[in-house]
């Protein structure tokens, strides 16, 4: 049994290294000494994830609960301020909380159920589930030892901050099994969560020779390594070139920003397909014998949300397919309306049929991704869209709209035609690429016409007058992949209605970490799409530039806070601006 302590003295080793190499060697080691029902957890949780991406309903446990609950146990209320004040980050404060208790327990917690009752306590709902939550809480911080509420506290947060990123987990993940890395990768993409890329490789057979955790040791870097992991990751190799029997969503492949036309002809060498890119929600499209299933974006199942799709997909009679595409919700004059509308409808399982009559949606598909049970990933765009055409020609499933243009000029007019249409831009397609699933390459580039920007709120401000009690003005940030973290750029209190406010409040207040002079700086998983007059240069914001005249137009709850637009993005949309615009030959 990997024990829950192993698990936290290894994180804290992690921590104290620097060395890329080494960090995957320890926790190569460490998943490689675990049972095939520990090590999947093992992994995630490494990675500051409780649940399997994909995850039905998430555990929506804020820091500030967290506190609430050590506290009472380590009665340590009224020391916030000064353990604050002296920890690094909020798990060390929870750490030193819990080593306020008279006696530290015996560590009796184990990997398999810490991610037991972590589902669970995502799984109550009702009237009760806020107490039935916090009760397993309390019980799970009662029994850990001050190290081990630390990096439970980190695993609940999400923040791990000991350097060990998903790439770096799938290095160790792949030392463990001993694959190539790029099978691991490829693996990952297919899978979408590291605790099953795990499982695949381990399978359920006992590793008879694995040795105990060689927790807290950075010297023990040769990777245990049993024939029994390697025989299953063979076999797991093996499957996942055919795609499997059973659906399972993969991740959606992801498209990088391009100026205009001009650029992205310049990116793709002029083989390139350009497409309407409609401002609805993904969808992705399982049929075959087993019915019809859809996945949102964030892998979320949707299927009883959208009825509408599931029948027109029923038009492929059972015929095995994996489509690509995007929902947008219409009027009664079958106009397309704002994605807002559209988002109330996903993951909506209750008033379905009064919904659909009210906001019916249309499905538009771009993409195919499996035909007749063979994954066709690694097909270029061009074959992949020539299957996908015929299908949906034959089906009557509605297709984005898109050209192949010989000259900028031509794409330029496409362009030009799709936004006075009333589409968001156009998405520039490299006739040769292959889908990668999960990936932000040079594959897919989108050209958009407003000025918006996706950002993450990283803190908000208690508002006055008529906003009083609601958390209002919203600090917006962009990712920083470089240095980790995210930036502020911005904020804004306008866009939103008053309804919005009330969920907006009580979203951030479920994500909040502290609260300073009026200020809640909350977890970064908020998402919203804001426009913005111009980008100014400005001394008072880390990044230097802050967006000017803000307004959210959109909550993106089908974006993660790691798919927010990065501040490279902010500094290209800057310099895009400042830029004359290039003369005509
Ligand atoms: P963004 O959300 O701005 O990163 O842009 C990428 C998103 O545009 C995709 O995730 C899709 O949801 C959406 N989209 C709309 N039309 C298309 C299209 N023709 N091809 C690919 N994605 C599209």
């Amino acid at each position: 049994m990997g024990s829950f302590n192993d698990f936290a003295i290894v994180c804290q080793a992690l921590g104290q290294t620097q060395s890329r190499l080494q960090i995957v060697a320890l926790a190569a080691d460490f998943l490689a000494a675990l049972g095939p029902e520990e090590a999947p957890a093992a992994a995630r949780f490494m990675v500051g994830r409780t649940l399997p991406q994909g995850a039905e309903k998430p555990l929506n446990i804020s820091g500030r609960a967290i506190w609430k609950i050590v506290a009472e146990i380590a009665g340590a209320a009224d020391q916030g301020e000064e353990i604050f004040a002296a920890a690094t980050d909020f798990g060390e404060a929870i750490e030193m909380a819990l080593r306020l208790r008279p006696d530290d327990p015996e560590p009796t917690l184990t990997i398999a159920e810490v991610a037991r009752r972590c589902a669970e306590i995502a799984a109550f709902e009702g009237r009760n589930s806020r107490r039935l939550k916090l009760d397993a809480l309390r019980d799970l911080f009662t029994r850990a030892s001050a190290l081990e509420g630390k990096y439970l506290t980190k695993i609940l947060i999400g923040e791990m901050r000991h350097g060990l990123s998903e790439g770096l987990m799938l290095e160790a993940i792949a030392r463990m099994a001993a694959r190539p890395i790029a099978e691991i990768r490829r693996l990952n993409m297919l899978e979408g969560d590291l605790g099953r890329v795990v499982e695949r490789l381990r399978a359920a057979t006992p590793i008879a020779d694995a040795a105990p955790p060689s927790a807290g040791a950075p010297e023990a870097t040769e990777a245990r390594r049993s024939p029994a992991i390697i025989r299953n990751a063979d076999r797991a190799a093996e499957t996942v070139t055919a795609a499997s029997e059973a659906p399972r969503p993969l991740r959606p492949m992801l498209a990088q920003p391009a100026a205009n036309v001009a650029e992205a002809f310049r990116i793709l060498n002029g083989a390139l397909a350009l497409e309407h890119k409609l401002d609805g929600a993904r969808v992705q499209i399982h049929s075959g014998p087993f019915g019809v299933r859809l996945w949102s974006r964030r892998l979320n199942e949707i299927t009883p949300s959208l009825p509408e799709v599931v029948e027109t997909i029923g038009r492929l009679e059972g015929r095995r397919a994996i489509l690509d595409g995007e929902v947008i919700a219409i009027d009664p004059a079958g106009r397309p309306l704002a994605f807002q509308d559209v988002m109330r409808r996903f993951g909506r399982v209750h008033d379905v049929a009064r919904m659909r009559m009210e906001r019916p949606v249309r499905l538009f598909v771009f993409d195919l991704i499996g035909l007749d049970g063979e994954l066709l990933i690694d097909a270029p765009y061009e074959r992949r869209y020539a299957a996908l055409a015929e299908l949906a020609d034959r089906a009557g499933l509605g297709r984005a709209g898109r050209i192949l243009p010989a000259s900028v000029a031509e794409g330029d007019r496409f362009y030009a035609r799709a936004i006075a249409d009333g589409y968001e831009g156009v998405m520039a397609k490299s006739l040769a690429s292959p889908y990668m699933p999960g990936a932000r390459g040079r594959g897919w580039l989108k050209i958009k016409h407003a000025r918006t920007l996706d950002l993450a709120i990283v803190a908000a401000e208690w508002g006055y007058g008529r906003r009083h009690g609601w958390l209002s003005n919203y600090h917006l940030a962009a990712r920083d992949p470089a240095r980790g973290g995210f930036v502020e750029v911005g904020k804004t209190f306008k866009g939103l209605t008053d309804e919005d406010f009330r969920e907006m409040t009580e979203k951030l207040l479920a994500l909040k970490l502290e609260e300073r002079g009026g200020v809640v700086a909350v977890r970064p998983e908020i998402v919203v799409e804001v426009a913005y007059s111009d980008i100014q240069r400005s001394p008072q914001y880390d990044g230097g530039m802050a967006l000017r005249f803000a307004r959210i137009v959109g909550i993106r709850t089908d974006k993660h806070a790691d798919e927010a637009d990065t501040i490279d993005a902010v500094a290209a949309a800057f310099d895009r601006q400042t830029l004359k615009p290039l003369a005509a030959p």
